[in-house]
């Protein structure tokens, strides 16, 4: 019995499998439905992963993913300055975002402190936030909001910075209990996260 299909289909099935949260079976099935796919459906597939690769970037301030730095919500004139909310990933920008919630601005970690996976805080965008917390007149920090998933590392990144950035004299808060703990912001449901933003203490 042969172990692995021939050619492209297994170099499929492989990319596939290398993507968070699809195992070997999961990578077979989507491999094996593009195959069976419209021509057009698989090429749409394939013309989205290239043009996200070529055109999407950073935000230089916040560290968000946009089209082109800064992003429309660092440029947004009608956003609160005076508010950061940190987050680990761009994808909780987002979970953010929908609770409508919050009207500041942000600032993308792009991890979160996990000693298990070799990551510091030197890994992390934690210099550019203490720049941004420097500025002063209209763009003055006057609260930073640590949203960080509910699990070990949000709690130990979120026990990193509000020590670091005491000194800074910025009003330092966390979101109020009642997420799931252990888990992700982006599992939470919007209810939940806007409650725990409207909730948030001082950390
Ligand atoms: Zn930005």
């Amino acid at each position: 019995m042969a172990l692995a299909y021939d050619g492209a289909i297994q170099r499929l099935i492989d990319a596939f499998g290398h993507l968070p949260g699809i195992g070997p079976k999961g990578a077979q099935r989507i491999a094996f439905y593009i195959l069976s796919a419209p021509e057009d459906e698989a090429r749409e597939l394939a013309e989205a992963i290239e043009e996200v690769k070529a055109k999407i970037r950073f935000c230089d301030i916040c560290g968000n993913v946009c089209e082109s730095s800064p992003c429309p919500v660092c440029l947004d004139p009608r956003r609160d300055r005076s508010v950061i909310c940190v987050v680990e990933e761009p994808k909780d920008v987002m979970s953010i975002e929908r609770t409508r919630e919050y009207r500041g601005l942000y600032h993308v970690l792009g991890g979160a402190i996990n000693p298990m996976a070799n990551v510091g805080p030197s890994d992390l965008k934690i210099a550019g936030l203490i720049k941004r917390l420097e500025s002063t007149g209209a763009d003055e920090v006057k609260e930073v909001i640590l949203a960080l998933d509910p699990n070990i590392e949000g709690e130990a990144t979120a026990s990193y910075l509000s020590q670091l950035l005491r000194p800074s004299g910025v009003k330092i808060t966390r979101l109020a209990s009642g997420l799931p703990v252990g888990s992700d912001l982006e599992y939470a449901d919007e209810i939940t996260l806007g409650r725990a933003l409207a909730g948030r203490r001082e950390a």
